[in-house]
């Protein structure tokens, strides 16, 4: 084990020890304890006086106190009471700082930055950054990457297999409606992978560092991206089969055999495609044809 990752488990499992706590696996407790890495997350989100930050599970605070030191603004939402509690008399009289114990997922976050923009009333964009806890990392991103005005940048630890999955192209094995929906809102870039080592305790799976950013221009315009999602689930819901029998066999959709067989011919698609093989331009214009 290097240096590094040695000192920072020591101090890691101290700070934990000194307030009666341990990991708690439930929460999906891997605490990074890499130096390196630490510093490869805070200059991927290149976070400065002017930013408002969000860490979703701030933990034992490797990374909150980094993010302090540079951020005009942090707010650190955490589920953990014990660690919550530890944080929050830490950070007491900062007022840069707020540690909020609550379930993310469950917890209404332009209201908590409400008034944290540049007037009083107003709501600031902010940057997401954390280790997240992995048992929940997608529905943790796919409930805030819609948010496209209160988000503007993520840089998130997650499982290495579910990053490949949000990056991945068509045609790879990865590709799926969760890398579709994704690349709607974001261009997903890979800052590093990060093995087991860098974690106290450790996790059994490799990690990765994503970098989310918001593309310059909307990469399709869909009218309605609901509707657009709902085609691409049913789509990879059975993706063997052709993208006319997968949105058939999904009667929720509304849409039969026909008439996906003639949106796919109006959309210059061949009829026997996979859903697995088309992009973000494709469905959106599927969806187009199907209700124009
Ligand atoms: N940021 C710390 C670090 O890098 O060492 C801890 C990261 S650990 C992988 C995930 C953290 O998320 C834990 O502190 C855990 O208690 C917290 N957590 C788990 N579920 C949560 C939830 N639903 N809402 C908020 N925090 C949660």
């Amino acid at each position: 084990m290097i240096p590094e990752e040695q000192s920072g488990r020591e101090s890691t499992r101290k700070s934990l020890t000194e307030h009666g706590l341990a990991p708690n696996k439930r929460f999906g407790q891997n605490f990074l304890v890499d130096e390196r890495i630490l510093e490869q997350i805070l200059d991927a989100a290149a976070i400065d006086r002017q930013d408002t930050v969000l860490e979703i599970g701030p933990g034992t605070g490797q990374l909150t106190r980094r993010i302090a030191e540079r951020a005009g603004n942090l707010v650190a939402v955490e589920i953990d009471r014990g660690l919550a509690g530890m944080l929050a008399r830490e950070f007491e009289g900062d007022d840069h700082v707020k540690i909020h114990c609550a379930d993310i997922l469950k917890t209404d976050l332009p209201a908590l930055f409400s008034g944290m923009g540049t007037s009083s009333d107003t709501v600031p964009t902010v940057k997401v950054v954390a280790n997240l806890p992995y048992y929940i990392t997608t529905p943790i991103l796919l409930s805030l990457l819609p948010m496209t005005d209160l988000f503007s940048r993520f840089v998130v630890m997650m499982q290495k297999e579910v990053a490949d999955r949000m990056r991945a192209r068509p045609g790879s094995k990865d590709y799926g409606a969760l890398s579709l929906t994704v690349q709607y809102y974001a261009v997903p870039e890979i800052v590093t992978t990060v093995p087991p080592s860098a974690f106290y305790p450790q996790p059994d799976v490799t990690s990765a560092v994503l970098k989310l950013e918001r593309p310059e221009e909307p990469p399709v315009s869909a009218r309605d991206p609901e509707k657009m999602f709902a085609l691409i689930r049913a789509a990879f819901g059975k993706r063997r089969k052709t993208l006319v029998n997968a949105v058939a066999g999904a009667p929720q959709l509304g849409i039969d055999a026909r008439t996906m067989k003639k949106a796919l011919q109006d959309a210059g698609l061949d009829e026997s495609v996979r859903g697995e093989v088309l992009n973000l331009q494709d469905f959106a214009r599927l969806c187009e044809v199907l209700s124009p």
